[in-house]
C-alpha cells in the first residue's frame, strides 16, 4: 500500500536488518528495541491488521508462529523464554498499521501482558 512503512521494507524500498525472508514473509529487526531480542514479522502483502485478513494475508500469517519458533532458536532464546504479540489498534498501541508480530526475548520479561 503506498505510504506504508512496512510494505516499504518489504519490497526493500527502506532498508531494514532483514533476518529471515520467504514468498510470502518477511523478518527484520526492531528499530527500536525493547529486549535484546526484538524482531518484527509480517506478511508481505497489506493489510492493516488481524480485523483485515485477506486470504492471502490470512494464510501468510499463519504461518509466523512457525517461523517465530525458527528465529527463537537461530537467536537462541529457545531454552530462556520469548513472547510472540501482535498489538492492533489504538488501545493496543499499534503505531504502525501493517499487520506485524513482535517476537521478544533475552530477558525477562515480565508476568503481565498489560499494566
Ligand atoms: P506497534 O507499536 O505494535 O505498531 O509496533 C511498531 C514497531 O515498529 C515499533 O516497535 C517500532 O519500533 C517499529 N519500527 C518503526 N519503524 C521501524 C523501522 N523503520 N524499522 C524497524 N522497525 C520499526
Ligand atoms: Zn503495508
Amino acid at each position: 500500500m503506498d505510504g506504508c512503512l512496512f510494505c516499504q521494507i518489504a519490497k526493500k524500498e527502506i532498508p531494514a536488518a532483514v533476518v529471515y525472508e520467504d514468498d510470502t514473509l518477511i523478518a527484520f529487526k526492531d528499530i527500536f528495541p525493547q529486549a535484546p531480542v526484538h524482531l518484527l514479522l509480517i506478511p508481505k502483502a497489506h493489510c492493516s491488521g488481524l480485523a483485515d485478513l485477506t486470504p492471502e494475508t490470512a494464510a501468510a500469517a499463519a504461518r509466523i508462529p512457525q517461523v517465530a519458533a525458527r528465529l527463537a532458536a537461530e537467536h537462541g532464546v529457545e531454552a530462556s523464554g520469548w513472547r510472540l504479540l501482535s498489538n492492533n489498534g489504538a488501545d493496543a498501541g499499534q503505531t504502525v498499521f501493517h499487520l506485524h508480530f513482535h517476537l521478544l526475548g533475552g530477558k525477562p520479561l515480565g508476568g503481565k501482558l498489560c499494566l
